[in-house]
């Protein structure tokens, strides 16, 4: 694709994919079928959109950048299957290109725990996200109980589907280079699962209360919203990275 922009804005988080080996591995890992709809976030100059156009029905492309937006809307002007949309992934509204069976993207890391909360927002209309992050925010996805990267992250990742971290990438693919590790996670949303947590906005707030003063204990930080019940089948003298999913459904079932 032609490139128009002089230099990769940071603030955009752009730091663009160069190694051919790693990008068709990242497309490999993408799958793209001819019956899917896939969205792409900040396709940036097109590295992995020019392997996904022409190999699945729809593809979506969301670029923030004025000018990488014009730059994509000249490559695939004449490829009626590719639609670009030139706004926040933030702000724009996702139901004018939802449902989609996959949401893929190179993210800017800067913003990758909103896209991931806005993604799980929409969580019944998407069948799965394929996105290069940040390896320490990947290893958020996946933590264990008292981890360090235990938290909200996780938790509501478990609530809304499955992540799996397929591999690592090293700065050196990247034009420019970031100072950090990446590493593409795939998440498999589910919209049968935790059927039971019928009010996500309360879950949502229980967790976010919880973790958000993590070396209180349960029962000093939930103190608000536990108004001193007893929780008959939860110890509230542990803290929240204690506690497994299921504990803060039982949690949440008690308190609802
Ligand atoms: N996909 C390209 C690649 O792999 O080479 C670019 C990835 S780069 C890490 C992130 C991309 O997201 C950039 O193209 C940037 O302009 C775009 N971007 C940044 N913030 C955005 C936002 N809020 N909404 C949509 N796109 C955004």
């Amino acid at each position: 694709m032609k490139d128009k922009t002089p230099h990769p804005k940071k603030s955009l988080g752009q730091n663009f994919l160069q190694d051919p080996n790693i990008i068709r591995k990242i497309v490999k890992a993408i799958q793209p079928r001819s019956d899917e709809t896939i969205v792409e976030i900040g396709p940036g100059r097109g590295a992995i959109t020019s392997y996904l156009a022409g190999k699945c029905r729809d593809l979506i492309l969301i670029e923030f950048d004025q000018d990488l937006a014009d730059a994509l809307k000249e490559e695939y002007e004449a490829d009626r299957h590719v639609r670009i949309i030139r706004d926040d992934i933030l702000k724009t509204d996702w139901k004018d290109f939802l449902p989609a069976d996959k949401v893929v993207g190179n993210l800017p890391y800067n913003i990758s725990s909103q896209i991931l909360f806005t993604l799980y927002s929409h969580a019944p209309e998407v069948g799965e996200a394929v996105f290069m992050v940040q390896k320490e925010f990947a290893r958020r996805l996946v933590a264990e109980p008292s981890t360090k990267d235990y938290g909200i992250m996780t938790i509501l990742t478990r609530l809304y589907g499955k992540a799996e971290i397929l591999f690592h990438i090293p700065p050196t693919v990247f034009f420019p280079r970031p100072k950090v590790d990446s590493t593409l996670v795939k998440i498999r949303l589910d919209p049968d699962k935790n059927r039971d947590i019928d009010d996500k906005a309360f879950f949502h707030q229980l967790v976010r209360t919880a973790f958000n003063q993590r070396r209180k204990t349960l029962r000093n930080s939930l103190k608000k919203i536990t108004e001193d019940q007893p929780m008959l089948s939860v110890d509230l003298s542990l803290r929240a990275e204690a506690l497994t999913f299921e504990d803060f459904k039982r949690l949440y079932h008690i308190l609802k």
